[in-house]
């Protein structure tokens, strides 16, 4: 099978599974026991998480590891929000987060807060002139991610940061998950950042939230006081190191991945572009191509390239047990039949020009054989 669901997970590196069993076999130790070997793997933790910073730029910041992005997104924004509730109560997100975002903010309305929306272009970007419309004095905190998982789009994050500039009241989260290790983009704008180790061939269960100042953040969840009190919870060493070893071999070969990857998705996309009913969404991240067979149901494209060894998504994996139409697409104002009919293909560092061909092939195949219902 030729894996392209790579937005979804990705396959680890072979060198972050020895880690995680080398850590796992001779570190097991609590990071906050005090006898030697506790000590010991207290210290493992401390190196991976400067390197994690360093990786990403970020000396200087504060890193809190996490179980992944849904984790850090929660911690971020209802520990954030909790703290900062005297000074307003309007919460500002794009309508193409998350859904460890979306879910977040529409929970906390509960304990009072507003929750206003900002528009998405048709190239899938955040519009710049409705964040400047509806940023008032009673905006506490504004969550944009850096790259949507949909499409790929890339969001204006240091533009959004400058113009926050006039607001010094609001918070800024940024979901980085899709980011990281695959868009060149600065990340010292925000005040606080969400990573998912899995994204970037990590392992599942080990992430980060980063803040720009430690002080700001606030538990969610109450324990023995590990992570600074942020995140309690005997820490997963194994995987917070195999992790730290990921970013670092995907971050040493970032560029030539990015020019393989972007070529990819390049090729797909002047391949089925000139295919009669096949509408491709506007990108901007080298891993991610969402397009659409208009007429036909995005299930029938993926199980039809399942067929032939491929396996693809529909919108993200998150959202494709779920009946509902995506809702990033429709906030880019695609039509009904243009969201039934898409799929995400999601490429990486591990996918091959032989296997872009197959690829290519396979969709003028799916596209012959479905071609009766087509719009
Ligand atoms: N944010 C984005 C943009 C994502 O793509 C994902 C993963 N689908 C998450 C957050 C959640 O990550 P995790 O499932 O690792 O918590």
């Amino acid at each position: 099978m030729i894996y392209m669901d790579n937005a979804a997970t990705t396959r680890p590196f072979e060198e972050a599974l020895e880690t995680f069993e080398q850590v796992n076999r001779n570190f097991y130790y609590n990071t906050a026991s005090i006898h030697p070997e506790g000590r010991k793997a207290g210290q493992l933790l401390e190196a991976s998480r400067k390197q994690v910073l360093e990786l990403l730029d970020l000396g200087g910041h504060k890193c809190v590891f996490t179980s992944g992005a849904t984790e850090s997104n929660n911690i971020a924004i209802q520990g954030v929000l909790r703290k900062k509730k005297q000074f307003g109560r309007t919460v500002l997100a794009s309508k193409i987060e998350h859904p460890s975002v979306i879910n977040v903010v529409e929970e906390m309305k509960d304990e009072g807060f507003d929750i206003k929306y900002i528009d998405t272009r048709k190239d899938g970007k955040i519009d710049l002139e409705d964040l400047r419309l509806k940023l008032d004095n009673d905006v506490i905190f504004l969550t944009v991610m850096a790259v949507n998982n949909i499409t790929g789009a890339i969001q204006p994050v240091s533009e959004i940061a400058e113009i926050l500039g006039d607001y010094p009241k609001v918070h800024f989260h940024v979901d980085a998950t899709q980011s990281i290790a695959k868009v060149d983009m600065e990340l010292d704008g925000p005040d606080t950042l969400s990573l998912s180790a899995h994204k970037f061939h990590g392992l599942k269960g080990a992430g980060a939230l980063i803040a720009k100042q430690g002080g700001i953040l606030h538990p969610v969840m109450y324990g023995g006081g590990h992570e600074s009190g942020i995140r309690s919870g005997t820490v997963n060493l194994g995987a917070v190191a195999a992790m730290a070893k990921a970013l670092r071999i995907a971050t040493e070969n970032k560029e030539e991945n990015h020019e393989r990857m972007a070529g990819y998705n390049e090729r797909v996309r002047n391949a089925v572009s000139v295919l009669p009913s096949v509408h491709v969404q506007p990108g901007g991240a080298p891993h991610i191509l969402n397009l659409s067979f208009e007429g036909a149901m995005g299930e029938v494209v993926v199980n039809a390239l399942g067929a032939r060894g491929i396996m693809v998504s529909t919108t993200s994996a998150c959202a494709s047990k779920f009946a509902a139409l995506n809702e990033t697409l429709l906030a880019m104002d695609n039509t009904e039949a243009i969201v039934k009919g898409s799929i995400r293909i999601s490429f990486s560092s591990f996918t091959t020009d032989k296997e872009a061909d197959i690829l290519i092939e396979a969709l003028n195949g799916v596209h012959k054989e479905i071609g009766g219902v087509l719009k």
